[in-house]
This record gives C-alpha cells, structure tokens and sequence, in this order.
C-alpha cells in the first residue's frame, strides 16, 4: 500500500468522507490502498461513481474490484480563492480529473505541489491519505513512465 502519513491526523480540518452502505466497498479496498470500481457481470463496463445499475446497460448485476490505480492526467485546476473555509490552509491546492487505465474518470488532487510543467496525458497514479476515523482519502501522484 503506498499511503500518505499524516504528521497529525488531529490537523485534518476538511470534512471527513461519511460513507454510505453502497459505498462501504470502495472505502474498505481504500483501507488496503487499492482504488476500486464497479464493473458490471453483464457487459464488463467498468464505472465510478457507483450504482445500482450498469449505466451501459441497466444491469443490476454489479462488482467491485481493484483496479490498477493507474491513470492519466485527463485535465487539472489550481485553486486560489478559498469557497470553504477548511481548505484556507491548503491554498491554492489544486483539483484533477484522472482517467483510469480501466476507464472511468475521477475528480481528485494531486500529491506534487507543483502544477508547472504538467501536461495532458501524464501518468498517475493513486496514492491513500490517511485521515481520522481509519479512512484513507484516494489522491494522486505523477508516476515516472
Ligand atoms: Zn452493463
């Protein structure tokens, strides 16, 4: 598992993920540092955010599984203005979208702290902060090729 340590985990001031049963899987395979999706057992399409059925092709016969926690850089912004009070400390923090080798996008940070010289299509991969409450946040890092 590559996880983040956190120096203080008393220190974390954002809100803490409170997840739902149909989400549980995803923050157990997080817990052992593996990224997961859902894939559907009719057609394969893999798919994240979850959901009771395949957005493909309506099955509800679903699974989730580890995928390879590697991407590309699909697009990214750096945040200056601070919408919420809890991220005044982190700023400017950047957001990216991540596309998975298995597909799906996801919307995320990334871990370097320096956003100059990124480029479309760079690869990724995930990385799990540990926060309270024995969670770990999915982030990214770029990965050398
Ligand atoms: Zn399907």
């Amino acid at each position: 598992m590559d996880t983040l340590k956190m120096n203080n985990a008393s220190a974390y001031t954002k809100p803490l993920p409170r997840p739902d049963p149909e989400l549980k899987p995803f923050w157990d395979f997080a817990r052992l540092g593996q990224f997961a999706a859902q894939r559907c057992r009719d057609c394969a399409h893999v798919h994240f955010p979850p959901g009771p059925v395949c957005p493909a092709c309506l099955s509800s016969s679903q699974e989730w599984f580890a995928t390879s926690g590697r991407g590309t850089l699909f697009s990214w912004v750096a945040f200056h203005h601070p919408y919420w009070d809890c991220v005044k400390p982190a700023l400017p923090y950047n957001v990216v979208m991540v596309q998975l080798e298995e597909g799906p996008l996801i919307a995320s940070n990334l871990v370097d702290e320096n956003l100059q010289g990124l480029k479309l299509g760079m690869a990724v991969e995930a990385v799990f902060e540990a926060i309270p409450g024995d969670m770990y946040l999915p982030k990214f890092k770029l990965r050398a090729r």
